[in-house]
């Protein structure tokens, strides 16, 4: 049994990937500040309150628990918000990654799996995109994952840190039972905005660009099922904590859905009209996303099982349905 500390482990992504890795044997301690994470997420292991920016409250996990390894999920990820409040997302999102891996520093650790996004690439030329693609984010947030993908290969290269920088296209879906799943507030993904459309609650949903150069107009995403995600970091981890070295991997399927096409999808699964509204674009929305995943198939034995549409709807649904207490 390996002991990881999960920074970050009480939200979304986090606490689906301390599900799996506690179904396979291994223990995850949870560190977060509860900031967006959720206590009653936390349920394979025990829970740390702290910040990654206190090397003090860092240093006291790593003392009372001694992991093997660290997976880091705890960043600021709302795009929007990054423009708004850039001295927030560098400090959370490289300062607290700098204070983490001196307290892994002091506890001689090295193993580390950081969620990267593939935000890192901006407006990538050549789709679906290899991790050869050139990285211009576009955004702050963009730019605070890239800049910690420099600073760890960086340091990986002196020190001897091994890490795995996994850059997610669009994380969703649920755990299939309903227990576990995305909880953002305010919400500003397109999966649970149009199921809340489709639950009417709160009105109809914004559909922000159709006049995009793409199939139907509409921005074209890679989604990828969490638990599909979750399974990926487990592999990731095993390369981590079996050699030196580091590596940048997209984690996608390579297929995309357009935004008419989920909404559609929504509407299958739920059996419920999604109102709508079509919007002006958001600001920074590249037209379309898609990861090649050669390298993730062929170095992490990855295999996306749980990623189609509907099924990713479906377990959202479910989740959402049992959150909001509809039958
Ligand atoms: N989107 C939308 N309405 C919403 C939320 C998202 O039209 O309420 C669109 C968004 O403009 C993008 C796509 O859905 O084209 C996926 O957005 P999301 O925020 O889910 O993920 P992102 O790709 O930005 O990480």
């Amino acid at each position: 049994m390996a002991k990881i500390l999960i920074v970050g482990g009480a939200g979304y992504i986090g606490s689906h990937v301390c599900r799996a890795l506690a179904a396979r044997g291994d223990l995850p301690i949870v560190f977060d500040n509860l900031s967006s994470g959720h206590e009653h997420a936390v349920k394979w292991g025990p829970l740390v309150r702290g910040d990654i920016r206190s090397f003090a409250e860092l240093e006291r996990a790593f003392s009372e628990h001694r992991p093997d390894a660290v997976m880091h999920f705890a960043a600021n990820i709302e795009v929007g918000e990054g423009q708004i409040y850039p001295r927030a997302f560098w400090d959370n999102n490289v300062g607290g990654v700098i204070t983490l891996l001196n307290a892994m520093e002091r506890a001689d650790i090295k193993p580390l799996v950081f969620s990267s996004t593939c935000a890192v690439y901006g407006e990538p030329e050549i789709v679906p995109i290899t991790e050869k693609e050139k990285c211009e984010p576009v955004s702050v947030y963009g730019r605070t994952k890239r800049a910690v993908e420099i600073m760890l290969s960086d340091i990986a290269a002196r020190d001897g840190v091994r890490f795995a920088a996994l850059r997610y296209f669009n994380a969703a879906g649920a755990s299939p039972d309903g227990d576990i799943g995305e909880e953002h507030d305010p919400e500003t993904h397109l999966i649970p905005n149009a199921l809340k459309a489709a639950a009417g609650l709160g009105g109809g949903m914004k559909l922000f660009g159709a006049d995009y150069a793409t199939r139907d107009g509409t921005c074209v995403r890679d989604y990828i099922h969490v638990l599909d995600l979750a399974t990926a970091h487990l592999a990731a981890l095993d390369r981590v904590m079996a050699g030196p070295g580091g590596f940048f991997c997209n984690i996608g399927t390579g297929n995309g859905a357009s935004v008419l096409e989920v909404l559609s999808a929504v509407e299958r699964v739920t059996g419920r009209p999604v109102p709508f509204e079509k919007h002006a674009r958001r600001e920074g929305d590249a037209p379309e996303l898609l990861a090649d995943i050669s390298y993730a198939r062929s170095w992490l034995g990855f295999s996306p099982q749980f990623s189609d549409i509907e099924t990713i709807i479906d377990d959202a649904w479910r989740f959402h349905k049992k959150a909001w207490g509809i039958s």
